[in-house]
């Protein structure tokens, strides 16, 4: 759990235990998460089973009825519009197996105007992206793109690595997850954290979702949306050295290993 900062000094990434929760928790007060589907399913599955599994109390994954977990409530039905307007729920994630269309552009669309905390992954990022610009950080949202989405997103950027993931974080005015082997957070504030090394084992299919989940259940908290993004990229890293070989995406979300990185 090692991180970089922008200077090039090494520290370490702030402990998973910092999320524990209060001792008078209850299932709302730690946060409520709501996934939304796109037409593969079983990604916003694993976004879902991360965000319960990363400490969310509760759990609604909408457009889908395939819920990895009993306890996740899931819906096929029309709910998505009323579900955003659910006052108890903290943070939205839109992306996970959500490819570009016109559906994933609405619903982009209506989770900005909602005004929640938001996890925008994948192509929701290029969807969201003119709207939150203009928002100017009304709307606290993280930004999770792997290397083609962030080219996709925020085209002729130039210098580092760390130097386009603080030019993208002042434009969106959100926190950016600037994925890959080495994960660059950053925020529109200037604040640059630079998470290294990861798990090359995390370079299999499901583990963005992964993470998405994990930035939704600390976002849903209702912390500083920089402070959530250190913590799931440091509960990702964690879980992945954890598993080490031979790790799938499914592994980082199942039971064995939740005492021990939560600790
Ligand atoms: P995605 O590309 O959306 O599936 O996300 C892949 C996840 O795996 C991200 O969290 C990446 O940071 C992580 N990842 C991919 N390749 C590596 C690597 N070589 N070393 C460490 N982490 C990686
Ligand atoms: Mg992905």
């Amino acid at each position: 759990r090692i991180g970089i900062d922008a200077g090039g000094t090494m520290r370490t990434l702030p402990s998973v235990s910092s999320t524990k929760p209060d001792v008078a928790a209850h299932k709302f007060s730690r946060g409520m998460v709501l996934v939304r589907a796109g037409p593969m399913p079983g990604a916003a599955g694993l976004a879902s089973a991360a965000a319960l599994r990363a400490g969310a109390g509760y759990v609604v994954l909408s457009g889908s009825d395939h819920a990895p977990f009993s306890a996740i409530i899931a819906e096929d039905g029309a709910g998505y519009a009323d579900r955003l307007g659910d006052a108890r729920i903290g943070a939205v994630i839109v992306g996970p197996g959500y490819p570009v269309s016109d559906a994933l552009d609405d619903d982009v669309m209506a989770a900005l105007d909602a005004g929640k905390p938001l996890v925008l992954d994948a192509a929701a990022i290029a969807a969201a992206l003119p709207r939150l610009h203009q928002l100017d950080g009304a709307v606290p949202a993280i930004l999770t793109p792997h290397e083609g989405e962030f080219a996709r997103a925020f085209p002729g950027l130039s210098g580092s690595k760390i130097d386009r993931a603080l030019a993208a974080a002042a434009f969106a005015q959100a926190v950016v997850v600037y994925k890959g082997a080495d994960t660059i957070i950053a925020a529109p504030d200037g604040r640059v954290v630079a998470a290294w090394p990861g798990s090359p084992w995390l370079a299999t299919a499901g583990t963005g979702d992964v993470l998405a989940g994990a930035c939704g259940a600390m976002l849903a908290r209702g912390g500083d949306a920089f402070d959530a993004a250190v913590a799931a990229v440091g509960w990702h890293i964690a879980r992945a050295a954890r598993i080490g070989p031979g790790l799938v995406a499914d592994d980082l979300v199942a039971d064995d290993l939740v005492r021990e990185c939560n600790d």
